[in-house]
Formats: structure tokens, sequence, C-alpha cells
């Protein structure tokens, strides 16, 4: 398939490019190296339109289509791939409330998400109940005009600062059949916020625990119906991964221009390391494999424009980009030699920002499995 981008996408790649070398770029190592969760520049990512992208403009959001938000998130990650999950995560929480909220739920809801006044989170996972997302234990338990939620979910991107959070829930026992989904605000009494995670990277991104002890929730806040949760999350999920996927392609570029760049000033033995063969090499292999996980990416997020259905074709994006901005952080660091080990080079923090890719929204396992069950059941 060869893509032509329109000349709308081709605006908002160049705009949100400007936007985040200009605003971005400068401080990203700062935001890296002291922890500091980048509230400014999500004020004017929000201004910009890009935290409800595949939102309906009714709703306050953009919906300029899951091209330009792949284009996007790109770009963000490429300055700085930090913020480019926090805008993921604030995007995806707005996908089940699109698909399946009520109207009161979308005004009080995805209005202020989808116009980034609030950020969002969507919480899956638990202490034991990672891969296995059926496997949750969280409870909702109906009494009168509440649900009780009861349990702890991990890992959750934005989880100390989200306005709204879509956290799953199991209503019954059959594994599946018995998740639902709610709208949960902070304020509800019986939540808080547990640990907050010192992680390898993303180190400007916030990681939380979230502790839910009787959290009160009126019914009004089930989305869709009990039952819905584990089929709403894992659609959700089809258009996180090209996220994921994207945001991985973005770090690649940032990684390959780097090397070529670094290439072309460095001499040993009297020349230049770019003219040495094994170098190359290295750089002409970056530059395939990126091209062939951004075609990846785009055709999953086009199917997606055009309502097809992408289970498959976004998780081998998620899938491809992911372990190629692995081998393109690494090679990118091999090429800085000892100096991509250090810390005054972006290089090593795109290598320690890019490992987390091939694990959250599914490990490249998990990715494997949805590929091979859709490829057997002949989809
Ligand atoms: C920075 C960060 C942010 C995150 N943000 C969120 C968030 O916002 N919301 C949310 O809900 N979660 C979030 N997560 C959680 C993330 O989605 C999980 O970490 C991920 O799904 C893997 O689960 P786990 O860590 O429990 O690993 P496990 O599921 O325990 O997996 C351990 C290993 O076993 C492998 N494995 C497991 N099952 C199988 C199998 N059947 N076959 C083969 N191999 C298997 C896995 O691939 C992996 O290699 C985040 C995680 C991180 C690190």
């Amino acid at each position: 398939m060869v893509f032509q981008l329109t000349n709308e996408q081709q605006m908002i790649q160049l705009m949100v490019r400007d936007f985040a070398r200009r605003e971005i770029e400068p401080i990203a190592g700062r935001l890296d190296r002291e922890g500091i969760f980048p509230w400014e520049i999500l004020r004017k990512m929000a201004q910009l339109g890009l935290m409800g992208m595949m939102v309906p403009e009714e709703y306050g959001g953009s919906n300029v289509g899951a091209v330009s938000y792949c284009l996007a998130m790109q770009e963000i990650a490429y300055s700085c791939p930090s913020t480019a999950v926090t805008m993921a995560v604030c995007n995806l929480a707005c996908e089940p409330i699109v698909a399946h909220g009520t109207e009161e739920q979308k005004r009080t809801y995805l209005v202020p998400l989808a116009r980034g006044e609030k950020l969002g989170a969507f919480a899956v996972t638990e202490p034991q109940a990672g891969s296995d997302a059926a496997g949750i234990k969280t409870r909702a338990e109906r009494h009168g005009d509440y649900y009780f939620l009861t349990g702890t979910k991990m890992f959750i991107t934005n989880g100390s600062y989200a306005g709204v959070l879509v956290i799953l829930a199991r209503t019954a026992e059959e594994p599946h059949r018995g998740i639902s989904a709610f709208l949960v605000e902070p304020g509800f009494p019986g939540f808080s916020v547990g640990v907050v995670e010192d992680k390898m990277g993303l180190r400007a991104s916030n990681t939380a625990e979230i502790v839910l002890e009787e959290c009160r929730v009126p019914a009004s806040n089930l989305l869709g119906q009990e039952g819905d949760g584990f089929r709403m999350a894992m659609a959700a999920l089809d258009t996180g991964r090209i996220g994921i996927a994207s945001q991985s392609v973005g770090i690649a570029r940032a990684c390959f221009d780097e090397a070529v760049r670094y290439s072309k000033e460095r001499k040993q033995f009297g020349k230049y390391i770019g003219t040495y063969q094994a170098i190359q090499w290295m750089i002409a292999d970056m530059a395939t494999e990126i091209e062939a996980a951004k075609l990846l990416t785009l055709q999953a997020a086009a199917h997606r424009d055009r309502g097809e259905p992408i289970t498959m074709l976004a998780s081998m994006a998620k899938l491809y980009a992911s372990e190629m901005v692995n081998r393109v952080a690494f090679r990118a660091t091999q090429i800085f030699g000892g100096y991509g080990f250090m810390k005054d080079y972006k290089v090593e923090r795109l290598y320690r920002d890019a490992r987390v890719t091939t694990v959250y929204e599914g490990t490249s396992e998990v990715q494997r499995m949805v590929i091979a069950r859709q490829i057997l059941k002949g989809a």
C-alpha cells in the first residue's frame, strides 16, 4: 500500500513538529532528570487539540482521525516520550466514552477530557493481573444507586493527576463477561493514590497505584452495560496500540537523527565514523526498519479511520514498532560509543524511554498471541 497523507494530515504533522521542537525539545532532558510532570506543556497541547484527537467536535474533540493522531504522537515522542505517553493515555481514556458513553457521561466526562481540562487514566492492571487482564480481582458491588469498588490498580499512567479514570472492575464471576467499566473521579469517597513508581525511563510521566476501598461510584457512571467492560477495553486498546507504535516510531526517528549527525561529526582513525561500512549498515538498517514500522502503523490507523477492524493490524504495528525502537536505540547508543552511555547525550534518555514500549498496552508476547489468534480464526 502506498501511503499518501492528505493536506490536513500534513498540516497537523508540521504544526505538532514545530510545537514540539520549539516548546518541548529544549526542556525534555531537564524534565527527565528532575522527574517533572509537564503540566505547562500539556496545557498548550490541549489548546492545540491534541488531547481528544478522535473525539467528535460537539464533545470538545478535534476529531481529526487516527492517522493524524499517529503523526502527532510521533512528533511529541520525538521530543519527549514521557509527554507522548501522557497524551496517549488521555486519548485512550476518551475512546470507550465516545463509543459507549451516555449523553450525560459524554457531557460530564468526555468534554473536559477532550478539551484537556482534565487528564484521563485507564486502569486495568492489578498486582496479580497484567497480561491476563481477565484475571482482575477488583470488585464492584451494587447497593442502591451506587457501586462500591474495592481493589488495587497497578502502574496506572496519569494515576496521580487524572480527573477522570476509566476503571475496570468485576461485577460477576465469569472471567471476561464478569468485567464492567466505570467512570471514576479521584474525589469519590474511598479513592486514593498509593505508590508512585520510580521508573527506568519515561521519568517525566506519572505512573501510580490506585487504591479503591469501597470507593463509592454513582450507578450512572457504569459505562455501557454490566459485563461490557472487557470487550470495551480491548477495543480501546486497539487504538491505544497504534498510539504506542507511533510513540515507538517517534523515539526511533529521534535516535536515528542523533546517530546520523554524530556519525558525520565523530572522527576515529582519521576519518568520520560514518565513512565506515559497519556504521553505514547500522544506519541503513535503522532507516529501513523505521520506515517499515511507520507504514505498518499508518496502515492500521487508516483502517481505523475507515471504520474497519484493526485488532490484528494494530497488534502487528505495536509489536514491530516497539521491538524496532529497542533495536534502533541500541544501535544509536552503539554509534555514540562511550558518550551514548552518558546522561549528557539525548540517546541515553531515549534508550531508557524506549524500553517499556514492548511491555505496556500488551507485551510483545501478548501481541503475538493476538496476531496468531486472529490468523487462526481466519480474520
Ligand atoms: C510505565 C508503565 C505504564 C503503564 N500504564 C498502565 C496504565 O495506564 N493502565 C494499565 O492498566 N496498565 C498500565 N501498565 C501495565 C502494563 O500494561 C503491564 O505491565 C503489562 O500488561 C504486563 O503486565 P505485567 O507487568 O503484570 O507482566 P506479566 O503479565 O506478569 O508478564 C511477565 C512476562 O510474562 C510474559 N507472559 C505472560 N503471559 C504469557 C503467556 N500467556 N504466554 C507467553 N508469555 C507470557 C509477558 O509477556 C512478560 O514477558 C503500565 C506499565 C508500565 C511499565
